[in-house]
């Protein structure tokens, strides 16, 4: 039994029944979101037991969309350490290279292919920069649902082997990853194939990076959540996270948040120095962080919204910075990230950040870029 009782455009306001299968606002095309009754969650939440379980991702059911936890498919992702920096005092690197297909979009890939096997789906299209196609295809293997998968040419090698390898389809495309997703929304409207991406159900997913967080700080938060920010997915989510938290009584003080972009992407920060209430795409976004170059960020008005609530940083950093923060951490702390999951470091650095420090490391530095 899901908690969710509504979907809602985070543009216009209108909500749509949550056993609707949709992807954007049938009015408006802006992005989704789900809403929960938090009073049953907190009810449905026995919180001794709770808050004394192993730090999973499937701990958090109970604030994810999943109607039957029977059709779950998981590979155990999640529960990934915090690791103290070895250089940096209070500084604590959340590795999310040790996931099953070694990046963080394992945690939306689990719910949102639980999703489409609940719906009993039998074929999902994707696109993607590199990650969440590798992570999609890997669990859509898993649930016996065949992946298309669409990806821009500059995309790391290594990840479209990854893709392949996994047994996908896979459509290597000249041009965008904003070029990738109209590919894929053509598929939802000719075909009524079911699309895996930066969406709601996905969203969901990845709010269990801000749950495992605070729980590993014991339901406290620390001074600040440094994240990578591309499609502002991962960003909204774990904002979400830490309210929902605070909704159901779990956590009382918020951190700070702050989202760094590479300098030649970084419509979400330029938004927010500007104080714009909207973002202004990128066309061709330029940096050798190629997982964040989303030039038109599916998230980035819900993130835009999260950074003003809690008055947030926003930095944006150049690829020089980003290459010595990945080689800092791998030379100096031993942890081995790929370019766009360093960026959270280098931003973190370049804001000279005092106190608790959580940089979230987004994927393996086996990736590639
Ligand atoms: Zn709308």
């Amino acid at each position: 039994m899901t908690l969710a009782t509504a979907i809602k455009c985070v543009q216009c306001g209108k909500e749509f029944s949550p056993h609707l299968v949709i992807f954007e606002c049938a009015e408006c095309c802006g992005s989704l979101d789900i809403v929960y009754d938090y009073d049953r969650i907190r009810r449905q939440i026995v919180k001794d037991v709770f808050l004394r379980e192993k730090v999973t991702h499937w701990k958090y059911a109970p604030f994810f969309p999943i109607a039957d936890l029977s059709k779950v498919v998981t590979l155990e992702e999640g529960g990934t350490p915090l690791i103290e920096s070895s250089t940096k005092r209070d500084w604590l690197f959340k590795y999310e290279g040790i996931n099953p297909t070694c990046s963080f979009k394992d945690r939306g890939s689990t719910v949102e292919v639980s999703k489409a096997n609940e719906l009993g789906i039998k074929e999902v299209a994707c696109a993607t920069t590199g990650n969440m196609g590798a992570s999609v295809a890997t669990y859509c293997a898993r649930a016996g649902i065949q992946a298309r998968i669409f990806v821009p040419s500059f995309a790391a090698p290594a990840k479209l082997k990854q893709i392949a390898d996994m047994g996908a389809k896979i459509t290597i495309m000249r041009g965008t990853y904003d070029d990738a997703v109209q590919k894929t929304k053509e598929l939802r409207v000719h075909k009524h194939i079911y699309l895996t991406g930066d969406y709601a159900y996905r969203g969901e997913g990845e709010k269990s990076v801000g749950f495992e967080i605070i729980d590993q700080f014991n339901w406290q938060a620390p001074d600040y959540i440094v994240l990578p920010v591309g499609n502002a997915t991962l960003f909204s989510s774990t904002y979400k996270a830490l309210m929902e938290l605070k909704t159901v009584g779990l956590l009382k003080r918020l951190p700070k948040l702050v989202a760094v972009q590479a300098a030649g992407c970084a419509p979400l920060v330029r938004a927010y120095r500007e104080n714009a209430d909207h973002i202004t795409p990128i066309k061709k976004p330029k940096t050798v962080a190629s997982a964040i170059a989303c030039g038109n960020p599916v998230d980035g008005l819900k993130a835009l919204r999260a950074l003003k609530k809690t008055k947030g940083l926003a930095v944006m950093v150049t690829d020089q910075e980003a290459l010595t923060a990945r080689k800092e951490l791998a030379t100096k702390e031993g942890v081995y990230v790929e370019v766009s999951g360093a960026v959270s470091y280098a931003g973190a650095k370049k804001l000279g950040l005092k106190g608790q420090v959580v940089c979230v490391l987004t994927g393996h530095g086996l990736k590639g870029n």
